[in-house]
């Protein structure tokens, strides 16, 4: 088949290469000059800054994407485990290093939870237990029709914990206050509130903190170059800083796609594969009356993940307090993500995160200096919000945040700044009112109403990416896109 695909995202570069790998004939269209989507590389002045993803999670899934096109990803990257997983630092000044290693960690806990040693370990137990229950049905599965449910999924899944919300079990199981704030910290991993998301979220700290939290030698953008890699070895021919103007449905066939409109001109295809944001996908890609009313509903209906807000400060000192991840928690977490999702502005005591991959590795700042990554949670854009007038003051704002915080001189220790808004994301990458995730998981429908990678309304249009099922973030990604390779595969059978 002839195949072409929007968007070289994680997504789309792992679909292009895998159904190239199968003998199809892949075009994959960039609108960018830089390939990697959300994942982005920055070098200036001595220091680099990865500019999205820091974190990588169950990078099994990455390994069958490498598998499925018949490589090895060990021919491609290398990834390792950062220790202590991440330092967080909460509202009265305290210190966790979560330790991978067990007996560490309970030292920290003896240290600052006492009270809650036990329940740490019967969290990660209840939060294991979850990923047993959801991980077939919900995360490696299409999840497309009735075929991908089975029946002796149903007990499963009526014992998902979808019924009370994230904080609340939370709650039941931790007395302190620090364990309460760091648990209730995982569901914004897919940019959704710990006060709203389903508890079934709580499957989030089995994956990071049993199955480990990875880092990728180099830097995370080489994953996206490892996957442009892979995607040339399979034979994908890329076009990068070309973007697609439209899909153009057939006119002769129902529910048929002709191919793609780019720069006047129609590239005919036997099948689409959209990367870009689905919402922007059906919305803003396709002909006017392409969709029902109904249909652009319910899609317009789908809540987008937050987005953040991202400073990059090239720092001409270390702060040895630091490690390669750090929290720093706001002192009223409900109240911030009030002001997040309900709001919809930026909070004024927000939590900050901080990558300081200088730590791991050397080259990325010059000698006795630091790069930050500084993530804050945002509000996805909505009218009524001044980004143009914020941003100024606001990272600002955060700089003197963190130097109350204990980062003495942070501001004078400035030699690099480069900010990136919510807007920005939505205008750099095409992302759903500049969602950083996706969609959020908001509510317990959340999995059933997220756009499916085969659209129901086109037998020949794929979508892959994280507005896409099953979700947000670099493995369940991967993931996507293996769902669109199972179900190129069921239409062809
Ligand atoms: C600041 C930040 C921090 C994050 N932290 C983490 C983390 O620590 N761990 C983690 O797992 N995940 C994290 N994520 C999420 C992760 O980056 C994303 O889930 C993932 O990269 C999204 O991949 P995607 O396949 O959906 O494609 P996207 O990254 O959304 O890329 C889509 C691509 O399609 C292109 N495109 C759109 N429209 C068109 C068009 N019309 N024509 C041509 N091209 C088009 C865009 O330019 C873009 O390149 C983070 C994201 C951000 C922004």
């Amino acid at each position: 088949m002839k195949i072409s695909v929007i968007g070289a995202g994680l997504g789309g570069l792992s679909a292009s290469a895998i159904l190239a790998s199968r003998g199809h004939t892949v075009d994959l269209f960039e609108q960018n000059e830089n390939p990697g989507g959300k994942m982005q590389e920055l070098r200036s002045t001595g220091f680099r800054f990865d500019t999205g993803p820091s974190l990588l999670t169950m990078p099994f899934l990455l390994e069958q994407v490498f598998e499925r096109c018949g490589k090895s990803s060990a021919d491609y990257l290398e990834w390792t485990q950062v220790e202590p997983v991440c330092r967080y630092q909460f509202p009265d000044g305290s210190v966790f290093h979560n330790y991978h290693d067990p007996r560490r960690n309970r030292e920290e806990l003896m240290r600052i939870a006492p009270e809650d040693v036990e329940a740490w370990d019967q969290f990660l137990d209840y939060s294991s237990d979850l990923y047993r229950r959801t991980a077939e049905t919900f995360l490696f599965n299409p999840l497309q029709g009735i075929r991908d449910m089975q029946l002796s999924d149903i007990p499963d899944f009526l014992r998902i914990d979808a019924f009370t919300t994230v904080s609340k079990r939370v709650d039941d199981y931790f007395s302190s206050p620090r364990l309460r704030q760091l648990f209730k910290r995982f569901p914004t991993y897919n940019g959704s509130s710990p006060y709203q998301a389903p508890a079934t979220l709580n499957v989030i700290p089995f994956v990071e903190l049993r199955l480990g939290g990875y880092y990728i030698k180099g830097g995370m953008y080489n994953l996206a170059r490892a996957l442009v890699k892979l995607a040339e070895d399979c034979g994908v021919r890329i076009h990068i800083g070309v973007p697609v103007d439209m899909i153009v449905p057939d006119p002769g066939r129902k529910r048929a796609i002709s191919g793609l409109m780019i720069n006047g001109t129609l590239y005919e295809a036997d099948a689409v594969v959209a990367n870009s944001d689905a919402t922007a996908t059906y919305m803003s890609l396709m002909p006017r009356n392409a969709l029902s009313q109904l249909n652009k509903r319910r899609i317009s209906r789908i809540e987008p993940s937050c987005s953040g807000f991202v400073v990059l400060l090239g720092l001409n000192r270390i702060y040895p307090q630091l490690k390669h991840h750090n929290i720093f928690f706001s002192d009223n977490y409900e109240e911030e993500f009030r002001t997040i999702f309900d709001l919809r502005e930026p909070p004024q005591d927000p939590t900050v995160y901080i990558t300081n991959t200088s730590l791991t590795d050397p080259g990325d700042a010059p000698p006795d200096c630091s790069n930050f990554f500084m993530l804050v949670n945002a509000p996805y854009t909505a009218a009524g919000q001044l980004w143009h007038e914020w941003t100024e003051t606001y990272t600002d704002h955060i700089i003197h945040t963190m130097e109350a915080r204990g980062l003495e001189g942070l501001r004078d220790a400035i030699l690099f700044r480069k900010v990136i808004t919510p807007p920005d994301f939505e205008r750099l990458y095409g992302s759903n009112k500049g969602s950083i995730y996706g969609t959020s998981s908001n509510n317990r429908n959340a999995a059933f109403i997220r756009p499916r990678n085969k659209s129901p309304w086109f037998d020949n249009l794929y979508l892959c990416g994280g507005s896409t099922h099953p979700g947000g973030g670099i493995p369940l990604v991967m993931q996507s896109a293996m769902n669109v390779d199972a179900l190129v595969n069921r239409q062809a059978e």
